[in-house]
C-alpha cells in the first residue's frame, strides 16, 4: 500500500520524493523540470517524506529564494505530514529552524561562530542603501569624487564590488565583460574596495554579499566547515537555477560528496544574471557529481491551462537557446491569453482595475489575482487607479516600508546602540541633533571608533552649542539602550518618544510618519530580540502596501502587485502583465547585451507561467518614460514586444480596449482606396 502522502503525486515526483529516503540510491539529487511542474512541491512532499521516515528536522537545512517561500514551504511540509502523523506534524515543522534563504542561515551560522573567525557576534547587517552610503562615505575619504571627475556613481562603485564577489570574479574581467565604461578607474576601483573592506571590518559590520562571501569562506576552512556540515543530513534547495558561484561553493562546502543534497530548479526560468546568478550552477550539477547525481525530470504541467501554456511555450520556444523541456497538461479548456491594446497607461490601469472586479464579482477573489510588471515603477499609475477604487493592495518588490526616512531613523538609533561603531547608523543618528553636520558628526565618530569604551568616548564629546540643549537627552537614551534596561520591544517605544520633538522638526508630515513608528514598534513586538529584529527585518523587509500605516492586514482580501522578480515559484488563477511592448520587455533596448535582451524573454516567460486560468497582457500604445540621462521624460509610441512576433500571435486572443464603437470600427475597417492620382491623369487623356 503507498502511503498517503505519495498517492497524490505521479511516478517521477514519487521518484524524487523517495530518493534515497525509502530507496536504497544514494548521491545527489537533482530535479530539473518547467514551470508549474510541481518542482516546489516535490520538494516540499520530500522534507515531509525525510521527517516521517525518521529524520531529525533540526538536521535539515532547506533553502528558498525569500523568507515568505520559505515559510510557504513548511507550512506545506506541516500539512502533508499532519495527513500522517496527525498533531505531532506541528511540532515536527516548527523542528524544522534552519529553513530560510541563503542569506538569512548564513547570518544565523556567521553569528554562531562569530568568534572563530575573527567577527564580533553582535556585527550589524548593512542593507544596500547603507552598503552605498557607506560606499560615498569612503569615496569621499579617499577624495575620489572630487579628483577624478565622473568617477563612477556610490551606487555603480557597489554594483560593480558586488558582482565581483558574487561571481568570484577578479575585477578585471568584472570591468571589462560588465562594466566597460568603467574600466578606465580599475586601479581607483581596486583602492576603493580595499577601503571599504576596511572600513566594515573597522566598524563591525557586514554587508549582503559578505553573508554569503564569509559564509563560503568559513566552509574552505576544514575544521569549521566540518562542524558545520556534521550539523546538516539534507540539504534541499529550491530555484536553484537562480543560485551564484558562492552559493555553489556554499553547497560543496556542507555537502562535498553530494550525498544529502537535493537542488531543484528550471534553466528557462533563470533570471537573475544581474546578481551573477550563474545558470550553469544548476547545467554543470550532473557533470560536477558524475557518475554519481541522480536526475528527475518533470513534465507533467499541473498549473496552467493548455491554451496558456501553449502561449508560454511559444515564448519560450523561440529562445536561442534549446531548453529540452516538453511540458503538457491534462487542463485542456480555458480561453487563449489576451493581448490587450489600450491608448496609455492609465486606460491600462483602468482596464486592470474594471477586469479584476469583474473577476471578484464571479467569485475570484482579489488574493487570487495579482499584476505583475518588468521594473517596480511601471505599477504607479495602476496604485493611485486601485487607491481612487479602493481596491487593496500589497506590493511585493517595490520600495519598502523600511526605506521611509523616518523608519530607516528609528531602526539607525538601535542600531547605533547595539553597535556604535556602525558609521552609516552613526551618521544618520547624530545629525538628527539639531547644529550637527557632516564634519561634528565625522569627529564625534572618529572619536567613538578609537576608543576601548564608546559609550565613555560619546559622554567624553563636547557638544556643538546648538545642540547642547538636546545632548543629555541623546547620551541618556544610549546609555539606556546599551545597558538593555527598558527590555524588548519597550526600548523601541523610548526610541520613539526621543524621537517625536525631532521628528516633528525635521518633517511637516510628522503625524503620518509618527503612525508608521507605531506600526514599527507593533513589528518589533514580534521578534524575541533587538538583535533578531535588526537582522531579520534587514534581510527580508516587509512589503509596501496601499495600507498607510504601511503593513498588510494579512487576513484581508488584497490583490499583488509585484515585480515579476518578485513572482518567481508564485501562482495566481488570473494573471495581469503590464506593458507587454519594447522598451519594458526588453527594458532597455539601447544598452542591452544578446544575452541580457535572452534574460528578458525567460522574464516574460517566468510572468505567463504564474496563471493557472487567465492571462491578460497589456500594450499601451503610448508609454511613459523617464530618461533623466537623454534629455528628460518623454511619451513614445510603443509597439508590441519582440517577444510575441506574428508567428506566434495566433496563441493570442487580440484585443482592443475599450472595444471600438461601431462607428470607430466602421472607420477602422479596411476601405478600397481612392486613387486620386489616377483620375488627375485621366482628366487630361
Ligand atoms: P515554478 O517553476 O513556477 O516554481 P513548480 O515546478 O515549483 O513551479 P509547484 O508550484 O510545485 O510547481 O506546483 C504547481 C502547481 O501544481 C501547484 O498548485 C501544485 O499544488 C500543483 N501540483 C503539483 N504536483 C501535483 C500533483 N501531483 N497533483 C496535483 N497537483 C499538483
Ligand atoms: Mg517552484
Amino acid at each position: 500500500m503507498t502511503a498517503a502522502h505519495l498517492q497524490r503525486l505521479n511516478v517521477d515526483q514519487r521518484r524524487a520524493v523517495e530518493f534515497g529516503v525509502t530507496t536504497a540510491e544514494k548521491g545527489p539529487l537533482l530535479v530539473i523540470a518547467g514551470a508549474g511542474s510541481g518542482k516546489t512541491n516535490t520538494l516540499a512532499h520530500r522534507v515531509a517524506h525525510l521527517i516521517l521516515n525518521g529524520a531529525d528536522p533540526r538536521r535539515i537545512m532547506l533553502l528558498t529564494f525569500s523568507r515568505r517561500a520559505a515559510s510557504e514551504m513548511a507550512h506545506r511540509v506541516e500539512r502533508i505530514a499532519a495527513g500522517v502523523m496527525g498533531d505531532k506534524a506541528v511540532a515536527m515543522t516548527d523542528a524544522l529552524n534552519w529553513s530560510g534563504t541563503f542569506h538569512g542561515v548564513g547570518a544565523r551560522l556567521l553569528r554562531e561562530h562569530a568568534a572563530w573567525i575573527g567577527l564580533d557576534p553582535a556585527f550589524s547587517i548593512h542593507d544596500r542603501e547603507d552598503s552605498a552610503d557607506l560606499m560615498n562615505l569612503v569615496r569621499h575619504e579617499l577624495g575620489l569624487s572630487k579628483t577624478e571627475s565622473r568617477f563612477p556613481a556610490k551606487g555603480t562603485c557597489l554594483a560593480i564590488y558586488s558582482r565581483a564577489v558574487n561571481a568570484e570574479m577578479p575585477l578585471d574581467q568584472v570591468l571589462v565583460g560588465v562594466f566597460p565604461w568603467c574600466a578606465m578607474w580599475k586601479d581607483q576601483l581596486r583602492g576603493l574596495f580595499a577601503a571599504y573592506v576596511e572600513a566594515k571590518q573597522a566598524q563591525n559590520v557586514l554587508d549582503y554579499d559578505d553573508l554569503l562571501l564569509y559564509w563560503a569562506q568559513m566552509m574552505a576552512e576544514p575544521t569549521i566547515a566540518g562542524e558545520i556540515a556534521a550539523r546538516f543530513d539534507h540539504v534541499l534547495v529550491d530555484e536553484y537555477q537562480d543560485t551564484n558561484r558562492l552559493q555553489a561553493s556554499i553547497l560543496l562546502g556542507l555537502k562535498p560528496s553530494g550525498e544529502g543534497l537535493t537542488v531543484v530548479g528550471d534553466d528557462a526560468q533563470s533570471i537573475y544574471s544581474f546578481r551573477a546568478a550563474t545558470v550553469r550552477n544548476i547545467l554543470d550539477f550532473p557533470g560536477h557529481f558524475s557518475p554519481k547525481a541522480s536526475v528527475v525530470t518533470l513534465e507533467r504541467n499541473y498549473r496552467s491551462t493548455q491554451p496558456i501554456l501553449a502561449a508560454a511555450n511559444g515564448v519560450i520556444g523561440l529562445a536561442s537557446e534549446r531548453f529540452t523541456k516538453n511540458l503538457w497538461t491534462e487542463r485542456t479548456a480555458g480561453d487563449r491569453p489576451r493581448l490587450v491594446t489600450v491608448r496609455g497607461e492609465s486606460e491600462q490601469a483602468r482596464y486592470v482595475a474594471e477586469t479584476i472586479l469583474e473577476n471578484r464579482e464571479q467569485g475570484v477573489a482579489l488574493k487570487a489575482q495579482a499584476v505583475l510588471f518588468r521594473a517596480a515603477h511601471h505599477s504607479g499609475p495602476l496604485e493611485v487607479e486601485l487607491t481612487r477604487r479602493n481596491i487593496p493592495f500589497v506590493k511585493f518588490g517595490g520600495l519598502k516600508f523600511l526605506d521611509a526616512a523616518h523608519v530607516k531613523d528609528l531602526l539607525a538609533v538601535l542600531r547605533f546602540a547595539e553597535n556604535p561603531r556602525d558609521r552609516v547608523a552613526g551618521f544618520r543618528v547624530v545629525q538628527l541633533l539639531p547644529g550637527v553636520g557632516p564634519m561634528i558628526a565625522g569627529r564625534l565618530l572618529d572619536a567613538v571608533a578609537g576608543a576601548i569604551d564608546p559609550l565613555e568616548a560619546l559622554k567624553g564629546f563636547a557638544p556643538p552649542a546648538r545642540a547642547s540643549e538636546d545632548w543629555p537627552a541623546f547620551l541618556a537614551l544610549i546609555t539606556a539602550l546599551r545597558s538593555r534596561q527598558a527590555g524588548w520591544p519597550a526600548e523601541v517605544e523610548a526610541v520613539r518618544n526621543w524621537y517625536e520633538p525631532h521628528l516633528d522638526r525635521i518633517h511637516e508630515d510628522a503625524a503620518m510618519r509618527l503612525a508608521d513608528l507605531v506600526q514599527l514598534e507593533q513589528i518589533a513586538g514580534g521578534y524575541a530580540s533587538r538583535e533578531r529584529f535588526l537582522t531579520e527585518l534587514t534581510l527580508d523587509p516587509p512589503d509596501a502596501t496601499s495600507d498607510e500605516a504601511g503593513v498588510p492586514h494579512r487576513d484581508e482580501d488584497y490583490l499583488i502587485l509585484s515585480t515579476i522578480h518578485s513572482s518567481k515559484g508564485q501562482e495566481w488563477k488570473s494573471v495581469f502583465v503590464l506593458n507587454t511592448i519594447d522598451g519594458c520587455m526588453p527594458i532597455d533596448l539601447s544598452t542591452g547585451s544578446a544575452e541580457e535582451i535572452e534574460e528578458e524573454r525567460r522574464l516574460l516567460y517566468v510572468a505567463m507561467t504564474r496563471a493557472k486560468d487567465q492571462l491578460h497582457l497589456v500594450m499601451p500604445q503610448r508609454f511613459f518614460v523617464h530618461q533623466q540621462a537623454r534629455g528628460g521624460d518623454r511619451h513614445v509610441y510603443a509597439t508590441r514586444t519582440r517577444f510575441i512576433p506574428s508567428a506566434i500571435i495566433g496563441l493570442f486572443d487580440q484585443r482592443i480596449w475599450p472595444p471600438l464603437t461601431a462607428q470607430e470600427a466602421a472607420a477602422s475597417a479596411p476601405r478600397p482606396p481612392v486613387d486620386i492620382a489616377a483620375r488627375m491623369r485621366g482628366m487630361w487623356r
